[in-house]
């Protein structure tokens, strides 16, 4: 007798996509205990998109046929790299694009694939690499994020021109010393993995201007990222950080840093719970220890009547400071008389003031953003976070109400009727 059961190649409008996998994998093994049938299935080939073995090996024989140097492999279902593509008559590819896929392994063959300058892996379920990814010398561009790595080959250094390496959603708990060595190294993006620490070394990628950080459970930074000079964006988000080094503060590079949710984040003066939100914001950085900065404004109206005429706040600006004055108690004493000290420093004989103080002193929060002002913030500052880039605040200090430029004033003024 012969049954032919045929699985429809598209998914029915009513069925969603995990539905209609689970039904797929149900209709799998049901027709694998039927041995007449055994061997005719491709169940990885189609199980979430709809194109088969064959059609991969039509694009790649189509690609090789007209030397397409960049190949779109992705929602194909693959399991594994077609055996086709490693052979050496595709050297001449320079962008693999493999999204989504179901690959768990890269082969060693890789390696043949000697023209590649973007690796493209996204969302499959690779735990690991082979050595030879280190052969693909010209790579520019490797994007592993969404796998399941739980380490990276320790040769990953010998990649002289990688400039981007996306790791985000893996299981990392470390990353290699030799990650120092990838000197062309621009972006690195290691978000939601388990890394307890960054490797000192990583402060040798001296093109690094982007580094995510964020979601891991670091405890601290190396002190020597003050010394990459072209870092600009440094996002340190949801980890357990106790100390943000001050020379790093000092880097006048960095035009972002977000620290935001770090809970065990202690400032010069104290504990960020003891101390609030604003306390732990320094001057280029946003964020704070235990919340978003920007969970403590009261939302503002967005539109605004001024003479007449109407205005609207940009829908991301709000403001964050204590109901009050903008200096909430207890605090006002140690603020004032800290900006006392400061003042007249010269005048006092410093000797006699106790280290924790002086050591204060030199290292205000912040300092007021007013443009002839630059009085230096320790506690209580009024704040206006600008949001300029997805998750990432930008956050402007000013020591007194006076500082916070007029018309924004006004806008927050009316807003909160103060
Ligand atoms: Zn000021």
């Amino acid at each position: 007798m012969l049954i032919v059961v045929v699985w429809p190649t598209l998914r029915p409008t009513g069925y969603s996509t995990k539905n209609w996998q689970e039904a797929y994998l149900a209709f799998v093994k049901l027709i694998h205990k039927c041995e007449v049938m055994q061997g005719t299935t491709r169940p990885a080939s189609f199980i979430t998109e709809d194109c088969e073995a064959s059609e991969t090996d039509d694009i790649l024989r189509d690609a090789l046929k007209d030397g397409h140097t960049i190949l779109h492999l992705n929602y194909k279902g693959l399991q594994q790299l077609p055996p086709l593509l490693l052979d050496k008559s595709f050297d001449k590819v320079k962008k693999l694009f493999l999204k989504r896929n179901r690959l768990t392994t890269l082969p060693a063959s890789i390696g043949f694939l000697q023209s590649l300058t973007v690796l493209y892996l996204p969302s499959n379920n690779i735990s690991s690499l082979p050595n030879e990814i280190c052969e693909l010398k010209q790579l520019e561009c490797l994007d592993v994020s969404q796998n399941c790595l739980l380490s990276l080959p320790s040769n990953v250094g010998q990649l002289p021109n990688l400039e981007k390496l996306h790791l985000s959603s893996n299981a990392l708990t470390e990353l290699p010393e030799e990650i120092g060595q990838l000197q062309s190294l621009k972006v690195l993006i290691v978000t939601n993995n388990q890394l307890e620490n960054l490797p000192e070394t990583i402060c040798r990628c001296m093109k690094l201007n982007t580094l995510h950080v964020d979601k891991n459970r670091l405890h601290r930074i190396p002190h020597e990222l003050n010394k990459l000079r072209d870092l600009k964006e440094l996002s340190l988000m949801g980890n357990l950080l106790t100390h943000i080094p001050m020379l790093l503060v000092a880097n006048s590079s960095l035009t972002c840093v977000n620290i935001t949710n770090n809970p065990y984040l202690v400032t010069l003066l104290g504990n960020s719970h003891q101390f609030g939100a604003i306390h732990s914001v320094y001057s280029n950085i946003s964020g704070c220890g235990f919340r978003d900065p920007l969970d403590l404004g009261v939302k503002p109206r967005q539109i605004f009547k001024i003479n007449n005429c109407r205005a609207v706040l940009p829908p991301q600006m709000k403001l964050i400071w204590p109901a009050t004055d903008g200096i909430q108690q207890p605090y006002p004493l140690l603020e004032l008389s800290l900006r006392a000290c400061f003042k007249f420093k010269k005048l006092l004989n410093i000797q006699q003031l106790p280290d924790p103080i002086l050591r204060v002193l030199d290292c205000p929060v912040a300092v007021c953003a007013h443009a002839d002002c630059g009085v230096p913030i320790y506690t209580s500052s009024f704040a206006i976070a600008e949001q300029i880039k997805g998750p990432v605040n930008k956050v402007t200090l000013f020591h007194r109400k006076q500082c916070v430029p007029l018309l924004i004033l006004r806008l927050l003024d009316q807003s909160f009727q103060l």
